[in-house]
């Protein structure tokens, strides 16, 4: 392994560990890669990311095989596939923060109601149609939804990013999870008005 391979596995780790400690995501949920030698380095499946090693970030070819003990996360078919799509991809983050999640749940993308929705790279952040995870068919809908973007909701499940490099594609998730709050406070306003108008 070069001292660069394993720059950027301590990297993935750091970067997975920072989603749990900003609340983005809780317990082994979520996962994080980075692109390496004609490949990606990805988290391992279910390993809680204070287990986290070097040794346990798992390579694998663009082609989808992997090397090494331990599973890749079930997710890698996303963040492969983001890698074969997307030159401009580096890094990939997915993970189920609660206020993106929730919004998920309504199966439909977030309009421009906030200028941190350009972050993305679009007009809207677009909800990917829902599929069960680690399926083919969720990351085919999320290649959809991801037309032009660099980050996209996936329904009745959490969201994914990704960017030019791990604190890039982490810090447009940390991004969200301050602006989201916006969203549900407006559809609480929104929700009480309604409520309080005389009948
Ligand atoms: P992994 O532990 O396999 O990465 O799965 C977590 C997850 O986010 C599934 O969608
Ligand atoms: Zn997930």
């Amino acid at each position: 392994m070069t001292t660069a391979e394993n720059q950027l596995r301590r990297e993935i780790i750091e970067t997975a560990r920072a989603l749990q400690s900003t609340g983005l995501t809780h317990g082994t949920s979520g996962n994080v890669s980075a692109r390496c030698n004609n490949g990606m380095l990805i988290t391992p499946s279910g390993v809680p990311y204070e287990d986290l090693e070097v040794e346990k970030i798992v390579f694998m070819d663009l082609e989808g095989g992997y090397y090494g003990d331990f599973l890749p996360s079930s997710e890698w078919r996303m963040h492969l596939d983001i890698y074969r799509t997307y030159e401009a991809a580096e890094a990939v983050v997915h993970c189920h923060s609660p206020r993106a999640t929730a919004l998920s749940t309504h199966n439909r993308g977030i309009p421009a109601f906030h200028y941190m929705v350009a972050v993305a790279g679009g007009d809207e952040i677009k909800c990917a149609d829902y599929a069960t995870f680690g399926t083919k068919a969720l990351s085919d809908a999320m290649i959809a939804a991801l037309e032009d973007r660099r980050a996209c909701l996936l329904a009745h499940h959490g969201q994914i990013a990704y960017g030019p490099s791990l604190n890039k594609a982490f810090g447009s998730q940390v991004k969200w999870k301050h602006w989201l709050i916006n969203i549900f406070l407006r559809w609480f306003w929104e929700n009480l008005r309604l409520f309080l108008q005389p009948r």
